[in-house]
């Protein structure tokens, strides 16, 4: 029988289980196209395949290798927060009650990881017994490890066990109380002294990256054989999740891990994706440039997901092109200099000019920039520069096809506008861009404001939304549905506002608040300050804006 599997080239050798292996599934929440073209799960599923103690099983949402009767371990990978709603079917598919507490010792231990847990977990903390925060290369082996250790335990045995572990979070070993049920967060305490009051997430300082394990025409980008080139960002935008979850900025030795990697995989494949949040910032990006530019590679279609705008130079515009690539992406944020000072994005307009011109210059047909709406601070003012330089691009660059892509800004936990709200002004503001660059024959492609609501609201949320998540889940994934469950719910938690599009006061205590990230709070506190500060020169310059430090004075 033919199976979605079939078409997998392995670039590793998965172990033979030995006889008393133990039963491990490990899904991914949404299809397999979408899941095995995530380079997290990749490596992950590899490294558990590659021990002979499990016996491991992947399961998506439409197919699964072989499962076993009865698993001891169960993990998910969680990349997009909106998969949630897949974890609990999964879980249901498989008789798993939803909520951890409701586990016994013949259920398995269900663990997950990925960036949406290790930001803030705290919405989905009652569907797992343990997650890991932080980077897995150390520390999925330790799990295994400790969970050997207690394999015959009992189930609040193995718990607390797993709790020593550093980085490894158990939801259930924590207190969370607060000053009303549908007031501010009062305490989040570990319910007695031996288990650790807060909980580091985990950095891995190799110089290998991570690379794909499996190549396959069944990936959502077919056949790509993805490299990890960089983690994290050094600019440190004041909203980033990428950058700022994720430090310190760490790079992959060219010679030692990239070549050599790359050559491995265009063993199987000729198509290369380039992976990291700014690629081309690595400090050798040009020696591998050179590397790709060589005859042999002639026929290799290279991607890379990221490229920081003044990095774009005629000879990469060229690089791409020769390996068929016709276009180029480049996050501006916005056209506005004083917006992107304010969120520390060290960018002008003359630099994104520049960009585009030698984007046609090396012979690329399109650049497609990505901007962001409802930016704390943002006034409209700030729309029409951004109006304003896109018409300036296209009379300076003509025929360069341009495109806006553009977001809502989202307060993401463990970054320093997690306090910033929602602006309500934003959907108006994706309005006016859509009206004002269709005339102007630029392409506009808007994300959807309600799912940048949601994810503000999983973004922010604390573990008073489990309720509300299991009620969403039966009414549709609408932001009506959420609406709709908050007013069932009214009086037990607080209301959908004051998750969404409140500023919050630095001194309250975050849902997230005994996770702790690359940097205390107190440097984001500061980093938060300095937007502030930025906003407060520009008035003294004479710019008559008070919308941003309103709403800091507010949050400070
Ligand atoms: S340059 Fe891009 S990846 Fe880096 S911090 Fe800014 S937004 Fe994030």
């Amino acid at each position: 029988m033919n199976s979605i599997f079939d078409a997998e080239h392995l670039l590793f050798t998965p172990a033979a289980p030995i006889a008393d292996a133990i039963p491990t599934v490990f899904a991914f929440p949404n299809e397999y196209s979408v899941g095995i073209t995530s380079l997290g799960y990749q490596v992950v599923w590899a490294m558990l395949a590659s021990r002979p103690d499990l016996q491991v099983s992947r399961l998506f949402t439409d197919g699964a290798e072989p499962l076993p009767h009865q698993p001891e371990l169960l993990g998910f990978s969680l990349s997009w927060e909106l998969d949630y709603v897949n974890i609990l079917s999964l879980l249901e598919s498989l008789h798993v009650p939803l909520r951890s507490t409701d586990r016994t010792n013949h259920h398995p231990l269900v663990f997950g990881g990925g960036a949406v847990l290790t930001a803030n977990p705290e919405p989905f903390a009652a569907f797992f017994d343990v997650i890991l925060l932080g980077d897995g290369e150390e520390l999925l082996g330790e799990l295994i490890d400790a969970y050997k250790a207690v394999r015959g335990g009992d189930r609040p045995t193995q718990l607390r066990q797993l709790a020593q572990v550093p980085g490894i979070y158990i939801p259930s070993l924590y207190e969370v109380t607060y000053a009303s049920p549908d007031g501010a967060i009062a305490s989040i305490q570990p319910i007695d002294a031996d288990i650790p009051a807060t909980i580091t997430k985990r950095t891995y300082r190799g110089n290998t990256l991570s690379t794909s394990t499996v190549v396959t025409e069944k990936a959502a980008w077919e056949n790509i054989y993805m490299v990890e080139v960089v983690r994290s960002c050094p600019e440190m935008c004041r909203f980033c999740l990428a950058s700022y979850l994720t430090l310190p900025f760490r790079t992959a030795s060219v010679e030692s891990s990239l070549i050599p990697a790359i050559e491995r995989g265009l063993h199987v494949t000729d198509r290369l994706g380039l992976l990291g949040a700014s690629v081309t910032q690595h400090p050798e990006f040009e020696t591998l440039l050179d590397h790709l530019n060589q005859p042999q590679f002639d026929s290799v279609r290279v991607s890379i997901a990221s490229v920081r705008t003044n990095t774009v130079t005629p000879k990469l515009a060229q690089t791409l092109v020769k390996h068929d690539t016709r276009s180029i992406t480049i996050a501006v944020e916005s056209g506005s200099d004083r917006l992107r000072q304010i969120i520390n994005k060290k960018l002008t307009n003359d630099e994104i000019l520049q960009a585009a011109a030698n984007a046609k210059a090396g012979g690329l047909s399109a650049l497609k920039l990505y901007g962001m709406v409802g930016i704390p601070g943002e006034t409209p003012d700030d729309l029409e520069q951004t109006l304003a330089m896109l018409r300036q691009i296209k009379q300076a660059v003509p025929g360069l096809r341009l495109t806006l892509g553009c977001s809502t800004f989202v307060p993401k936990a463990q970054t320093p506008f997690q306090w910033m709200g929602v602006n309500p002004q934003a959907e108006k503001r994706l309005q006016t861009l859509q009206k004002q660059l269709r005339s102007q024959g630029i392409e506009f492609r808007p994300e959807s404001y309600n799912w940048s609501v949601i994810q503000a609201l999983i973004s922010r949320g604390d573990r008073r939304l489990t309720p509300l998540l299991e009620l969403v889940r039966h009414y549709g994934d609408s932001l009506g549905s959420y609406r709709r469950a908050f007013k069932e719910l009214r009086g037990q938690l607080p209301p959908m506002d004051f998750y969404v599009h409140s500023n919050w006061a630095t001194t309250q205590v975050l849902p997230w608040s005994h996770l702790h990230s690359a940097l205390p709070q107190t440097t984001l506190e500061k980093h938060l300050a300095m937007a502030l500060s930025t906003n407060e020169s520009f008035k003294e310059k004479g710019h008559d804006d008070r919308a941003l430090a309103n709403e800091l004075e507010h949050a400070m």
